[in-house]
């Protein structure tokens, strides 16, 4: 049976008030697009409306109970955030059918109450962010949405049907709100599309001046650009690609890792690697001399960590196809990889493909294809053993009752939130916070993570 995906809740928002109030809003939507909610411009298609209040003035209080008012008569469903929401009883005087209050800078709360009056659909066929991205986002790393859609249409996906070819932003959009996410203390972007390489393909890598320089909608100017913002405490914040398609101008993005605008990192979701299958999956960017490639990226940029993620069973894969896949591995020895047993989805041209293959015959691939991707990342991490890492704290821990250590969750520069392993560390000492960066040394390594203390 193939799995039926329904349509994503839109969300209507309305912001009022000071540019802070305008990155906190932005800052909500980037969270809740990544949720794989959809904007809603008006109130009538909208299944929840967040009014984004201000309340520095009385002026701006009334301006935002006007606004409330007109949300409330206008869908009815509204969630209120921001300055004026530390006022919530005035609010609820007026309007006691709103949802939700929360006060300014509240994103967890909002996001959550959002998450509340109407469900997010988790989907692994359509989100760009893990099924944990019910989580929330900390604020020390943001995703940056690039573009919407796909001029792709490999046969077991849906996106293009639902989102539609790709729409990519204006370069100085995507640069503006990198700039403002960043000065409201992100210390790390993650840069998301269905397919970042092909970025501004639609609109012929349309320039835009920025800083007084022309840049186009590019990956790479993109990624020299944001490679030059600077954190509060003047560091480069760190700068991850995800969903890069192996298209040739990829190579020029090599260089900007190896000198440090680039967290050298790279999520490039391979699927395949039998000639066979990936005509089959419609692939793009499918050629043969991607293993000659990565070769090359890791003499320019020896610390490349490589994502990827693979499908096994897809219908018609033979043994010989599978093989070929773990062969494939074996040279290509890729830092972090995902593993899927195909599922058709309905609406999916590859549901139609001949050779389906049999239940247990894809899971018998899938822990083949596990225990040997488990191998390779366990070698490639006792390698580092010994080494010096920056790393990113996530979470700090409770003083040991026994010593007072405090031990900490943090990630490596190979590693991104949500999907890839972490360092653990024994004792940060008294004083870190999430989203500090400093160097660890690794004293221990396993299948998937990293452990070790403050260098
Ligand atoms: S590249 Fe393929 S898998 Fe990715 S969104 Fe486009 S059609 Fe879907």
């Amino acid at each position: 049976m193939a799995t039926k995906i329904p349509d994503a809740p839109k969300i209507g928002m309305v912001s009022l008030g000071c540019p802070k109030n305008l990155v906190d809003s932005e800052r909500i939507l980037t969270k809740l697009r990544s949720d794989g909610y959809q904007m809603s411009a008006d109130y009538a298609g909208a299944d929840v409306v967040l009014v984004n209040t201000c309340g520095f003035l009385d002026s701006a209080k009334e301006e935002s109970l006007e606004a409330i008012g007109e949300a409330m008569a206008e869908n009815g469903r509204v969630i209120v955030t921001g300055c004026m929401g530390d006022e919530a009883d005035v609010i609820r005087a007026k309007f006691p059918q709103v949802l939700a209050i929360t006060g300014a800078h509240q994103y967890e709360q909002v996001v959550n109450a959002v998450h509340d009056a109407s469900p997010p659909i988790p989907n692994a066929f359509v989100d760009l962010v893990p099924e944990g991205g019910l989580k929330l986002t900390p604020r020390h790393y943001s995703y940056l949405k690039i573009s919407e859609g796909c001029n792709h249409r490999c046969s077991f996906c849906i996106i293009p049907s639902i989102r539609g070819d790709l729409v990519s932003r204006r370069i100085d959009a995507v640069l503006r709100e990198a700039e403002k996410l960043v000065a409201a203390g992100t210390k790390e972007l993650l840069v998301i599309s269905q397919d970042t390489s092909a970025y501004g393909v639609d609109t012929r890598h349309d320039p835009r001046m920025w800083k007084g320089r022309e840049v186009r909608a590019h990956m790479t100017d993109m990624a020299r650009e944001l490679g030059q913002l600077r954190t509060a405490e003047g560091k480069a914040p760190w700068v991850r690609l995800h969903y890069v398609y192996p298209y040739p101008h990829v190579d020029q993005v090599i260089p900007l890792m190896a000198e440090g605008l680039l967290t050298p990192y790279l999520d490039i979701p391979f699927q395949h690697a039998s000639p066979s299958v990936l005509k089959a999956m419609k692939r793009p960017a499918n050629e043969a001399k991607v293993l000659s490639r990565i070769a090359k990226w890791r003499d320019i940029c020896p610390d490349i960590a490589i994502r990827s993620s693979f499908v096994v069973g897809f219908p018609g894969e033979t043994e010989a196809d599978f093989q070929y896949l773990l062969d494939w591995l074996d040279e290509a020895q890729l830092d972090r990889v995902g593993a899927f047993r195909f599922e058709p989805v309905e609406g999916a041209a590859a549901n139609d493909l001949p050779g389906a293959v049999p239940e247990e015959v894809k899971e018998e691939r899938y822990q083949r294809i596990m225990e040997k991707t488990a191998a390779i990342s366990a070698a490639k991490l006792q390698a580092k053993v010994g080494r010096v890492l920056p790393v990113i704290l996530d979470e700090v821990g409770e003083a040991d009752e026994d010593d007072g250590s405090i031990g900490a969750t943090a990630r490596s520069q190979a590693d991104a939130p949500e999907i890839d392993g972490n360092v653990f560390l024994r004792d940060v000492g008294e004083g870190r916070k999430a989203g500090d960066m400093f160097d660890v040394l690794i004293e221990d390594a396993d299948d998937h993570d990293l452990y070790g203390v403050p260098a």
